[in-house]
């Protein structure tokens, strides 16, 4: 069985490498994106594995099946960026990591608030520099404020949690309210009202087209001037344009974002050679109340390892069996 990669960095290596030995796949490693021009690479293969930039798009997908592979394993949760219903017609199965480490994202999440909050990066920076002053560095406290969740899975589910421990009133918005967490104090109410009431908000939908661009012109109008806003699930989900106004502003006190609308161009790469072209993520960066991390909320060795054992089943079991055992993977 041979599974070609995409998007490798060195740390997946290590980590599928490591759970490899129970299962033997034959496994080839690339660096490059999966695009209409790296398809071939996938020729001789079973199945292809792919992260969250690759853009497994319908012209992808035919190639793939012409190539005559029969499965593509995302090695991540999200997959927006899969075309499922070409994936279908096309006869390919699709699975997926529906959860790894959920509390890796989430606790991400709380140490972007914290960063941003008390500007513990702005500290460190200054005491190196034997400079002990305070000015600039206030903060809140977090024990007592009022934090809306958007999507309450897995993720958001855990970060819930983390901020119910510091004290805080958490009101959350999703399709459908969970009775659990309800009988724990979550206030699940309209997306209106979670916007209006908040001094924190984090984002934890899958982007959708219901959730595209769910941070707006129009919402932004709807939050607390000096609000918190983290998004630690996909760029699209925040309307950039709108956010470096409301930035601008000042109606937004703080953004933390470890995704980001274009990241696909910037995020897993040292590109610090470079010239940057993209002049939307410069002008965030250059905010001072702004945090930005490059889709880092997963990377930690509990989630890297769950990932590769996860995938690795998971294209087993669809190649022998044709199903999963844990359901929520598969996707096609
Ligand atoms: P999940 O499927 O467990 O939960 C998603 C929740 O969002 C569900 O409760 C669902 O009902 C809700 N939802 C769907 N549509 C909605 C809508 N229109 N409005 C409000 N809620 C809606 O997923 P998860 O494991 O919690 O992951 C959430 C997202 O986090 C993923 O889709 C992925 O994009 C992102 N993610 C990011 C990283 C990272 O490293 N930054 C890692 C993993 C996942």
């Amino acid at each position: 069985m041979r599974v070609i990669f995409f998007s490798t960095q060195q740390y997946d290596k290590t980590f599928f490498n490591k759970f490899n030995d129970s299962y033997g796949f034959d496994i080839v490693y690339h660096k490059s994106e999966l695009t209409l021009q790296t398809v071939n690479l996938a020729q001789g293969s079973d199945a292809v594995c792919v992260f969250v930039n690759d853009k497994v798009t319908e012209e992808v997908i035919i190639q793939l099946s012409a190539l005559n592979v029969k499965i593509i394993a995302l090695r991540c949760a999200g997959f927006n960026n899969v075309d499922l219903e070409a994936a279908k017609r096309y006869g390919l199965r699709v699975c997926r990591v529906p959860a790894y480490s959920p509390e890796a994202v989430a606790e991400h999440a709380v140490a972007m608030l914290l960063t941003l909050n008390r500007k513990t990066h702005k500290a460190y920076n200054r005491v190196r520099e034997q400079n002990f002053a305070l000015n600039g560095l206030l903060g809140f406290d977090i024990h007592g404020k009022t934090v809306g969740v958007l999507g309450t899975g897995n993720i958001g589910r855990a970060f819930c949690t983390i901020m119910q421990g510091f004290g805080c009133r958490i009101l959350a918005f999703d399709l459908v309210a969970n009775k659990e967490m309800e009988a724990a104090g979550v206030e699940f109410l309209p997306l209106i009202e979670v916007l209006k009431q908040s001094d924190i908000i984090s984002l934890h939908c899958p982007l959708t087209e219901q959730t595209r661009h769910v941070i707006n012109k129009d919402t932004l109008e709807l939050v607390k001037p000096g609000v918190t806003i983290i998004n630690t699930s996909r760029g699209g989900l925040i309307d950039t344009a709108a956010v470096i106004e409301a930035l601008k502003a000042g109606k937004i006190g703080a953004l933390g974002i470890d995704v980001y609308e274009q990241e696909e161009k910037l995020f897993f790469r040292d590109l610090s050679d470079d010239i940057i072209t993209d002049d939307t993520i410069q002008r965030l960066m250059s905010f001072p109340n702004v945090l930005v991390t490059a889709h880092q909320a997963f990377f930690t060795a509990e989630a890297l390892s769950q990932i590769a054992i996860t995938t690795l089943k998971n294209i087993a079991e669809l190649a022998e069996a044709n199903n999963l055992t844990q359901k929520a993977a598969l996707l096609v």
